[in-house]
């Protein structure tokens, strides 16, 4: 049978504890980055610094931190303000339900726990947003309750150091790994021991070329004894990437205003505003795509004119080829009957809404068109 999680002796999981105590907890002490959460270290800043580090990478969340800090000093100010504000400092960040989640969880918080963030595991994974994963990092980090992490840097660490061959991304697997992470926390040492975890793997036991020479854990670590270091974390299976053919329009009025849409709540990018559009049906030129998506979605009728541009981008679970085409309404007024609202606006006020990266290069152009 295909083992779900390491195998580890007693004397084996002791030594590697020792070790992490004695050489992982100083190595992080002297190597740790200096990053913006780690300063004035708050329970609400160690959630906003998670909900943005999720899929995302250190160096492009610091300058957003900083951005939504200025603007959000607090879960009150987070709590209070609108939820297009938050939108617009999450633009371009992707997975935007996590901006939703963050807003209607500091709703909650002022509601339930007057304003003060919850201290216990169970509550704060009861979080709208908070996954397992975060809570633990929210509660070792912030509260320093005994929670291990487990995320991709964790498990890359953890398969390398045991030379553990299975597929880590298998729910049977990933259950394994966090107890086997769960099992090598210091205990009362949650915070400092998953922070150090996880800065080994984002700057020294990396995806390629890690730095074994100068790793703290080099005496216990099996994939270097066995020279399998290139071999482990085992790749997940490779699955074909969905791709769509997506049609929008810039439509234009005699005065220069162009026409946005905002996506409904409950969809892919909800809240968000957008180019109205959608997605090709099968034996449907593009011109006729946009034509028919507008005349659903807001109930108009129009005349598709030139080409804009093409815009190519990668979701995380599909790829789109974006055809952009500029247009004027023969009929109609607009009318929100599949989106959430409809607005006319000028050029230079595209800039204040909120729009997925995907439009962003649209407005982009549009902005630069303009000169
Ligand atoms: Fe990773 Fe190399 Fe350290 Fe092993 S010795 S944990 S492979 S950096």
């Amino acid at each position: 049978m295909v083992p779900a999680s390491p195998r580890l002796s007693h004397q084996k999981l002791r030594a590697l504890q020792t070790v992490i105590q004695a050489r992982l907890l100083p190595w992080f002490a002297t190597h740790q980055r200096d990053l913006p959460w780690r300063r004035n270290r708050t329970p609400y800043r160690v959630w906003i610094s998670e909900a943005m580090l999720a899929q995302t990478r250190v160096d492009t969340v610091i300058p957003y931190f900083r951005r939504f800090m200025k603007r959000f000093p607090s879960l009150r100010a987070l709590a209070t303000a609108p939820l297009d504000d938050v939108l617009k400092q999450w633009e371009g960040l992707g997975y935007y339900s996590r901006a939703r989640n963050l807003h209607k969880a500091a709703q909650m918080i002022q509601e339930h726990y007057r304003g003060r963030f919850p201290r216990t595991y169970a509550d704060i994974h009861a979080l709208p947003g908070v996954g397992p994963y975060t809570a633990a990092a929210i509660a070792s980090l912030a509260f320093n309750l005994d929670h291990a992490v487990l995320d991709g840097n964790v498990i890359r660490v953890l398969c390398r150091l045991t030379g553990f061959d299975q597929d880590p991304s298998r729910q049977k697997t990933k259950q394994g790994l966090q107890s086997l992470a769960d099992r090598l926390l210091v205990p009362g040492q949650a915070g400092t021991c998953n922070e150090a975890m996880m800065e080994l793997g984002a700057i020294c036991c990396t995806p390629s070329s890690p730095t074994c020479k100068q790793c703290p854990l080099q005496s216990v670590c099996v994939a270097f004894r066995t020279d399998t270091v290139d071999q482990l974390p085992v790749p997940r299976p490779k699955k074909a990437v969905p791709h769509k053919e997506v049609g929008a329009a810039v439509v234009r009025d005699d005065k220069g205003h162009v026409l946005i849409a905002q996506r409904l709540a409950t969809s892919m990018l909800g809240g968000l505003w957008e180019f109205p559009g959608g997605t090709q049906e099968p034996n449907e030129t593009m011109p006729e795509c946009v034509a028919r998506e507008l005349k659903e979605e807001l109930d108009i009728d129009i005349d598709v004119g030139d080409r804009l541009m093409i815009v190519r981008h990668a979701y995380s679970h599909f790829t789109i080829a974006l055809h952009v085409y500029w247009a004027t309404i023969r009929s109609g007024t607009p009318c929100p009957i599949e989106c959430a609202d409809v607005r006319w606006c000028t050029i230079d006020e595209l800039r204040t809404y909120a729009f997925s990266r995907a439009d962003l290069h649209i407005v982009d152009r549009l902005c630069a068109n303009r000169g």
